[in-house]
């Protein structure tokens, strides 16, 4: 058993994402609170919300990986970037509460140029801002490729903005296969010495979901292009080890593939298959 799913469209409300997922052959998904380029959100109805929570139960659905918006950028240098990468945190936290026990994945952001100290202080504001521990929503971080001045693209960053938290217990870490090959980490050839450096540094018990993808570009490229899973430079093999790895096992994992729906159908079944026959 295995939670897998990928992004899906909020474009014909949130229940109607859980209907889909389960035509897809999936038991979790991945959504974008608002438009993931422009600012827009969409509103969640209280009959909408609660239909969705009926589906995610009866179909035993893993917990969904929301995504904040890109352009939301906690450490940008721009005050008015700030401010409404702050708004963006808020307002999508609040509306997650109608779906209580999800996640709330994000981008940490990228520090333009004040450095990763200021970076990492910046986005442990915005978060103490925002956490509490009533909160029904746990909130987790993206490791990324570590591209420009990217933050996140080391376990020791995320470490670094974790320790600045005040409510960690609301905080974890979202694990993107092809952020982290990019950021230099081998998950083809030492996945288990990926996973002891990680469970070292930042903690397993703070890793809640994974991106599942491979990526067009070798080893610590900091490129972050997503490939479709077999066809990059992670391959099927370590993308199989991935997937059944006992630390990952109960977690969701979203596929972030460049597919269409077919394709997608087709990597979830794939990933099942892998799964079933480990
Ligand atoms: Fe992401
Ligand atoms: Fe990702
Ligand atoms: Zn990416």
């Amino acid at each position: 058993m295995i939670f897998i799913g990928c992004h899906l469209s909020v474009s014909k409300g949130y229940a109607a994402m859980g209907e889909t997922m389960v035509g897809f052959g999936g038991n979790t998904f991945a959504f974008f609170t608002r438009n993931p380029r422009g600012g827009k959100s969409r509103e969640l109805p209280p009959e909408d919300a609660s239909a969705l929570l009926q589906l995610l139960e009866r179909e035993q659905f893993g917990p969904l990986v929301a995504h904040g918006s890109y352009t939301m950028n906690l450490c940008a240098a721009k005050p008015e970037t700030r401010a409404n990468g702050l708004d963006m945190l808020q307002k999508d936290l609040q509306r997650m509460e109608a779906l209580p026990g999800n996640y709330y994945n994000f981008h940490p952001g990228s520090h333009v140029g004040q450095g990763a100290e200021a970076g990492i202080s910046l986005i442990a504001d915005a978060l103490n801002q925002n956490l509490q521990s009533e909160m029904q929503t746990t909130v987790l971080l993206e490791t990324m490729a570590g591209k420009g001045s990217e933050m996140g693209g080391t376990f020791e960053e995320l470490r670094a903005i974790i320790d600045r938290v005040d409510c960690q217990e609301r905080l974890g870490v979202c694990l993107d296969t092809c952020h982290v090959w990019d950021a230099g980490y081998d998950l083809v050839t030492d996945l288990d010495g990926v996973l002891t450096e990680f469970d070292r540094i930042i903690g397993l018990e703070r890793l809640y979901a994974i991106h599942l993808n491979d990526s067009k570009n070798d080893l610590g490229s900091h490129k972050d292009r997503h490939e479709k899973l077999g066809l990059g430079c992670l391959g099927e093999a370590a993308l199989k080890r991935i997937v059944t790895h006992p630390a990952l096992s109960g977690k969701p994992f979203i596929l972030e593939t460049p597919n269409d729906d077919e394709g997608y159908i087709k990597e979830i079944q794939m990933v099942k298959d892998w799964v079933e026959l480990a």
